[in-house]
């Protein structure tokens, strides 16, 4: 009889680091991953533990603080390197109407321990010498995390283990039995396992997972491809990104949002070209990297003749108020579910504490009941 306290499903950021602080907790964790560990989203992300870019509800901003700072100790904490640096971050402004909100932001952010600033574009041009800024007004600059993220998500699957977890990838969930409203047994095409709580946490798959025992939670995604260059000189040296990157892609059929991030080993990881569709897949398209490598060019002309190495699509979900969702689902007594949230890196080592908590029937410090799921059930 293979039985633990939880399972968890879905191996990226947010499966890994809860099995890792229940398994801290004695907990005993079986993590079911469909494919290799962080292979869904997770390691496939340009690795920014963005900082400036989230809503500005009280939540929100402590979550993105602390768990920031949080990030100082985990490599010690989980015995791994998994890259971890700071580096500035340049958000594009185009508008004066994006030059008035960003200024509004930053009397909000830089109280809070968020220092945010707009700077103009004479000072946009002096610390980026090689960008194209003719059609800027400036730019809203903070400083924000970068890691690897495969080494992140493997830097906690192996914290994980070491405490006893077993995490376990090439096991897709296929089914659920369900009795008196609780799922009492996990199915995958040949084993059966059991557990006391189900934690779904596979991300842009989530709802997919749900249905299986027939529970519906409103988790949508688009698609984004990106895509990583050659070595290049040291020409770029802070993260680019656009000041209105969400407006830019939300709501349409496909757009691009520019973001360029200089790597350690020289490289440039470049994102994204963002279609709206209802196929979950990881393909590119001819249209995302020309379209991507178009906008980079625009902006940084020098890249003309870079090549590009590789090109690569993945999901990423959100919910329809677009902020997360993590806690007990209506409906079954024991199914937890956390996906979409938003500033992921930041807030994960965080948020994976509490939500280990949640899974242990224990209160966490701040309520996350505003991200409930309970929150889209109509009357
Ligand atoms: C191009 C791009 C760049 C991004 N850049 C950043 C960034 O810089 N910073 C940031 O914070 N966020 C970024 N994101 C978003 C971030 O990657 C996601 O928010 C994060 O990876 C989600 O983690 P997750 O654990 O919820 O989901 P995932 O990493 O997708 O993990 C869910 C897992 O569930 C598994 N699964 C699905 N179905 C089943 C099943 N039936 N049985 C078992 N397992 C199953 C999947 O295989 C998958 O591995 C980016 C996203 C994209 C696409």
């Amino acid at each position: 009889m293979q039985k633990f306290d939880v399972i968890i499903i879905g191996g990226g950021f947010l499966g890994l680091s809860t099995a890792y602080q229940l398994s801290k907790m004695g907990v005993s964790t079986l993590l079911l991953e469909a494919g290799d560990i962080g292979g869904g989203t997770s390691a496939s992300c340009s690795g920014r533990a963005q900082t400036c870019e989230g809503h500005l509800d009280p939540l929100n901003i402590q979550i993105i603080r602390d768990g920031l700072a949080k990030h100082e100790t985990l490599e010690e904490e989980l015995g791994a390197t998994y890259d971890w640096r700071k580096i500035g971050l340049f958000l594009l402004i185009k508008s004066e109407e994006l030059w008035n909100r960003w200024k509004e932001r930053s009397a909000i952010l830089t109280p809070a321990g968020i220092p945010t600033e707009v700077v103009d574009r004479n000072s946009l041009q002096a610390a980026e010498p090689h960008m194209n800024t003719a059609n800027l007004l400036g730019a809203a600059y903070s400083i924000e995390g970068m890691l690897d993220p495969l080494k992140f998500s493997l830097a906690y699957a192996k914290a994980a283990q070491r405490n006893g977890a077993v995490i376990q990838g090439r096991s897709r969930v296929t089914g659920f039995e369900v009795q008196n409203q609780r799922i009492t047994a996990v199915k995958t095409n040949d084993q059966t396992y059991y557990a006391d709580k189900i934690a779904v946490m596979a991300g842009a798959w989530t709802s997919k997972v749900t249905e299986l025992a027939g529970i519906s939670v409103p988790v949508h995604h688009t698609h984004a491809e990106a895509l990583v260059t050659e070595r290049i000189p040291e020409m770029i040296f802070n993260n680019v990104e656009l000041a209105d990157f969400y407006e830019t892609i939300h709501g349409k059929a496909r757009a691009v949002a520019i973001g360029v991030h200089p790597q350690l080993n020289g490289t440039l990881d470049i994102s994204e070209a963002v279609t709206m569709t209802d196929r979950l897949h990881k393909g590119v398209s001819a249209w995302g990297a020309t379209s991507i490598s178009k906008e980079l060019i625009q902006l940084y002309p020098f890249l003309e003749k870079a090549r590009i190495v590789r090109c690569w699509g993945r999901p990423t979900s959100f919910t329809p108020d677009e902020e997360p969702l993590i806690g007990w689902v209506p409906g079954l007594d024991n199914l937890f579910v956390a996906t979409s949230l938003v500033i992921t890196i930041t807030t994960v080592p965080l948020l994976s504490e509490w939500m280990a908590m949640m899974l242990q029937g224990l209160t966490p410090p701040v309520s996350l009941a505003e991200y409930s799921p309970g929150r889209f059930q109509t009357a």
